[in-house]
């Protein structure tokens, strides 16, 4: 049981040999001053921790997501404020205006793009975190020894060596970032740090199911997208190998230099996994980098049934993916692993004066996280993570990956089982694209499925997001969060036929115009 801690009373004031301040600066910090201050600090501290939790506790009663009105938006266009105001105030502006307008990703009926849930453990963690303010760019302090706990367990996920390196990034978008270039680094040598590229035609390779994260990342390197070859997929939205070998041959042939595969371990589209063993071999028979985009799939791993769909991940060089998806940690976690340490380390190490090593002291510990990416500054990402893996148990996560798929799996069960409604693509994890049919009319399928997602978020009871299979307008369930149930995938399909009804009804009375 919780009990209150005696670690921070405070030291008797007389054995402070500290001389007191001028009056005029006493109140000069930010903090509560008087014991007065901060009993009333405190209780208002408590409000906002309980009304969280309940918001928390009663989620369900809400709608996911409801439009802003424009009165609401207007309040935060106001001046910049100069002067103080009330806390509780703000609170109470919080409660009204902020979260009943968030996009609901913590909500059971939300199922758009891939959110995760996050959880009250996470919540907690966060705030520690935030009250232990560490700045986790270096230096000698146990928040590192922490995210280099979290590192660990990463490399035994994914069954790489303890000497692997990585650190928390915001997102796979900045992990598949670092991963291009590490693999560019690796590929040229550190030297690419002084003299770019140098007309070096490097080529890299992905499918066309791959997140709009990769071709950034080859923008942003400064290889540019035309560097990227976008392979096809096979009918079940893999990438094609033999297409991949072949294009690798051409580029050869033409005297370009292919240095990195970027597979696909759950994308973004169908949750549809490369054959990453396969890649792997393809990988080490042309010398090439195998990255793997694993945003919200590669945490399959934790789940003994899903795992042998990952096989071959091992075997990369670098995987890029987030804790704040499927791992259900509060926004943001996500994380960069690394094979190669020193290429790693290559990459990014910077021998700035002002960020000397020594071998004591609090310039201790190096190498620090800011030597394997381009930030300095970093929050403690890793206290969140950590507390969810140790509260919850990594089995536990498993566990409820696998019932967001077997959701899926129900939810495609009811979708055969309506006439209304179509599959549009395998539901290979926790993705299901579908669609109302119209069968008479190819393009008034698409405003008719585009209004039902529309009126789906409108109505607060389910909000999925869209997509587009096979040049046809999908509607696209992605079931990440862990408080989704059975429950939530019947409103979903109920609301689906019902307002497919009714706007095929109104487009048939208007005359085929919506
Ligand atoms: C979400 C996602 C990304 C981007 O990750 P962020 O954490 O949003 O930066 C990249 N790839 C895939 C497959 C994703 O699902």
């Amino acid at each position: 049981m919780a009990t209150r801690s005696n670690l921070y009373k405070r030291e008797p004031a007389a054995r402070l040999s500290v001389r007191p301040l001028p009056t005029t600066m006493e109140r000069s910090s930010l903090d509560p001053q008087s014991s007065a201050e901060w009993d009333e600090f405190r209780a208002q501290a408590h409000l906002m921790l309980d009304d969280m939790l309940q918001y928390t506790q009663e989620l369900r009663q809400r709608p996911v997501w409801q439009p802003i009105p424009d009165s609401l938006r207007q309040q935060f266009r106001e001046p910049l404020p100069h002067h103080a105001a009330d806390l509780a105030g703000l609170h109470e502006t919080f409660m009204q205006s902020i979260l009943p307008y968030a996009a609901g990703n913590a909500h059971p009926g939300f199922m758009g793009w891939v959110h995760g849930g996050g959880t009250p453990v996470g919540m907690l963690a966060e705030m520690l975190a935030a009250g232990l303010n560490a700045n986790l760019g270096g230096r000698d302090q146990v928040p590192i020894e922490v995210e280099k706990q979290v590192l660990q367990w990463v490399a035994e996920i994914f069954g790489f060596p303890q000497s692997a390196s990585g650190i928390f990034v915001s997102g796979t978008s900045m992990a598949n970032f670092i991963g291009v270039l590490v693999a560019r680094t690796k590929t040229l040598g550190p030297v690419v740090r002084q003299q770019g590229l140098e007309g070096k035609s490097l080529v890299a390779y992905t499918s066309a199911a791959a997140h709009g994260s990769v071709v950034q990342a080859m923008e942003l390197s400064g290889m540019g997208a035309d560097a990227l070859r976008r392979i096809p997929v096979n009918s079940e939205f893999q990438i094609d190998l033999a297409a991949l070998e072949r294009a690798i041959e051409q580029d050869v042939n033409k005297g370009l230099s292919p240095f990195l595969i970027i597979a696909s371990a759950g994308t973004v589209d169908t949750g549809s996994i490369d054959d990453l063993d396969r890649l792997a071999d393809i990988a080490a028979r042309h010398k090439l980098w195998l990255h793997i985009d694993g945003a919200f799939g590669a945490l399959a791993m934790l789940n003994p049934q899903l795992a042998p769909l990952l096989n071959g991940i091992q075997r990369a060089d670098s995987i890029a993916f987030d804790f704040h998806k499927w791992g259900q940690v509060p926004y943001a976690a996500g994380f960069i692993l690394v094979r190669d340490a020193q290429a790693h380390l290559d990459t990014f190490a910077s021998t700035a004066t002002y960020l000397r090593r020594e071998a004591k002291g609090m310039s201790a510990g190096s190498p620090w996280p800011c030597d394997f990416g381009p930030e300095l500054s970093r929050g403690f990402m890793a206290l969140k993570t950590w507390f969810t893996l140790k509260t919850y148990g990594v089995d536990k996560i498993g566990d409820m990956i696998g019932k967001t798929c077997q959701l899926a799996q129900y939810l495609r069960q009811r979708i055969d089982a309506a006439p209304e409604l179509e599959l549009l693509a395998p539901v290979a994890l926790n993705i299901v694209c579908f669609r109302y049919r119209c069968s008479y009319d190819n393009s008034l399928a698409d405003r008719v499925n585009m209004q039902i997602v529309t009126g789906l978020h409108e109505s607060g009871v389910a909000a999925p997001s869209s997509t587009t299979i096979h040049g046809k307008f999908a509607i696209r369930a992605a079931i990440v969060n862990h408080r989704t149930e059975r429950q939530d995938i019947d409103a979903l399909v109920d609301r689906v036929i019902a307002l497919g009804k009714s706007t095929i009804n109104t487009v048939q009375s208007r005359g085929a115009k919506i």
